[in-house]
């Protein structure tokens, strides 16, 4: 139920009384037991969404069941026709969904635009995949066989995700897992829980004028029990699970208890190399978009520059005269660089880690703070401070905006700042120099499931496989071969000849 009447709102039929319950949620709810959506843009209530029972939950498993019978027959090629159609229906509701994202979540309205984009991206991309879901041919040993592996559907692949990317990491997975022929149960962040209404409703129209079942996609709300509910059920075969690595370690255990599949994408620590030879225009730019954008609350934002002694104060003076220039406020308002934070709570671990900070001993160049007067208690002051590079701090993912500086004198010893944390997201070195870039993307270099040169840590494109190691989780979703993990692999040799062959050469005088 929304509650406040936005263009925007009505066009994804969050107008009135559509919690979802016709696109996936069945069955009576409890008034008392809702997700509140309140902006951080404004303060305001935008809506309530009612959680899932674990009654419920049954109805929308066993329906996602059901429809699993039918959807692994469809043709591959078929399921990305639809998958088509949800891409242009997404193309109509762009405008409308971006703001929503934006209200919501607090990112700006181009970032909430752009995520609706890598949502088309991805359906393009999955639609192309249907025709490509290929399996190798392996030389048999045994004469007249041949051996091949094929790929089939899965079954129901749960997606739990974060509130800062709140429609396009569903879509990452939905679209892939969708032409693979699996169907798909989402419980978005209970911090964004509109948004997942809204692209279920858009769903759900395609749907229809397609004549599907129900079942194929289905939305589930609510806090952490009810992601539990997901992690926990047996006919649940694979869990993909965006969020904080204190959730990860969680949701690995629970699926790894029942020998499920987990697809982990979690928390990030990324950093920038910044070399004797570095474009200062590149490092200005990409280091003030990786680190305010989204206000800090991306997972490839950049929290950490290690920068070569001979360019430091270059870089500290530069960067703290653009951070002069930014302008903070309501993300609606296109002339704003930096929105809100989430909630009131990120507001207070951001301050506690200013604090911390503080209190090792950091030196702030850019000074931070609470901004009141600004529509809501989450605005804040991207800030920058001065950190040794074992600063305890900085081993932390704190999501918000603060970058630390550090610096270095060789690049082995700007390597192993940048890899000594827990996370191994994503990474950068912006250099000119050919033997600092090739060794940074060695097998020595930056231990991270993404390494960039010469471009921010920031914003990754959907083509590529996206993920990282250590405490990031090792999943991989998105682009390249990431779809085989929505898939089983099945090995298959056939005999076509009159003798059957048995291993080490055994035989039974038959
Ligand atoms: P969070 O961990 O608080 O919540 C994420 C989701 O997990 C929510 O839907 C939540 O309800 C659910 N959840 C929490 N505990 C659970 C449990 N025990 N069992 C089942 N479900 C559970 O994260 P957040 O604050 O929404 O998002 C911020 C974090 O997400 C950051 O750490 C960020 O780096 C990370 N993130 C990572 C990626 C990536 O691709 N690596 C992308 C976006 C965000």
């Amino acid at each position: 139920t929304t509650i406040m009447n936005k263009d925007f709102l009505n066009e994804l039929g969050l107008a009135d009384d559509n919690d979802g319950t016709s696109t996936g949620q069945r069955g009576m709810h409890n008034p008392d037991d809702h997700v509140k959506s309140t902006s951080p843009v404004d303060g305001a209530l935008i809506g309530r969404v009612s959680s899932t029972t674990p009654g419920q939950y049954e109805d929308v498993i066993a329906q996602a069941s059901d429809a699993f019978l039918y959807w692994r027959t469809v043709p591959a090629p078929r399921r990305g026709e639809i998958v088509r159609q949800y891409g242009e229906a997404l193309r109509k509701h762009k405008d409308a969904l971006g703001r929503l994202v934006s209200y919501e979540m607090g990112k700006s309205l181009q970032e909430g635009w752009g995520e609706v984009q890598e949502m088309i991206d991805i359906c393009d991309f999955a639609v192309g995949l249907s025709r490509q879901l290929h399996g190798l041919t392996m030389h048999s040993e045994r004469p007249m066989h041949r051996m091949y592996e094929q790929y089939h559907p899965l079954g129901i692949v749960g997606v739990i995700s974060a509130f800062n990317f709140p429609v396009a990491v569903w879509s990452w997975n939905a679209m892939i897992a969708l032409v693979c022929g699996d169907v798909v149960v989402w419980k978005p962040s209970e911090k964004s829980p509109l948004c997942g209404v809204a692209c279920q409703n858009i769903w759900a129209k395609v749907a229809a004028a397609n004549e599907l079942p129900e079942g194929i996609s289905s939305l589930v709300n609510g806090d952490y029990t009810v992601g539990q509910l997901l992690t926990r059920d047996t006919r649940v075969p694979l869990i993909s699970a965006t969020g904080s690595t204190r959730m990860g370690k969680a949701v690995a255990q629970t699926v790894a208890a029942r020998l499920g599949k987990s697809l982990l994408e979690l928390g990030g620590n990324n950093a920038i190399i910044i070399t004797p030879s570095a474009d200062m225009d590149l490092v200005l730019t990409g280091a003030l978009f990786g680190a305010v954008g989204t206000c800090g609350q991306r997972c490839t934002s950049t929290r950490r520059l290690i920068v070569h002694e001979d360019r430091y104060e270059e870089v500290r003076d530069k960067l703290a005269a653009a951070y002069g220039q930014l302008r903070i406020g309501d993300p609606l308002d296109e002339t704003n660089h930096v929105g809100p934070l989430i909630d009131e709570a990120a507001v207070e671990t951001y301050l506690q880690a200013i604090e911390g900070i503080k209190a090792e001993g950091g030196t702030m160049v850019v000074e931070g703070g609470k901004l009141d007067g600004l529509g809501s208690n989450c605005y804040v002051r991207p800030c920058i401070a001065e950190v040794t590079p074992d600063s305890p701090m900085a081993r932390q993912e704190t999501f918000a905006p603060i970058l630390y500086l550090m610096k270095y004198s060789y690049l082995d010893e700007a390597i192993e700042i940048q890899n000594s944390v827990p996370q191994g997201l994503s990474s950068a070195i912006m250099t000119a120099d050919l033997r600092e870039s090739e060794r940074f993307l060695s097998a020595t270099g930056s231990d991270c499931g993404i390494a960039n040169v010469n471009i921010g840590t920031s914003g990754a494109e959907i083509g590529g496989a996206f993920g990282g190691e250590k405490e990031t989780g090792g999943g991989r979703e998105s682009g390249s071969d990431a779809w085989k993990v929505y898939m089983r692999r099945q090995t298959s040799t056939i005999n076509y000849g009159r003798d059957l062959p048995l291993a080490q050469g055994i035989s039974f005088n038959l």
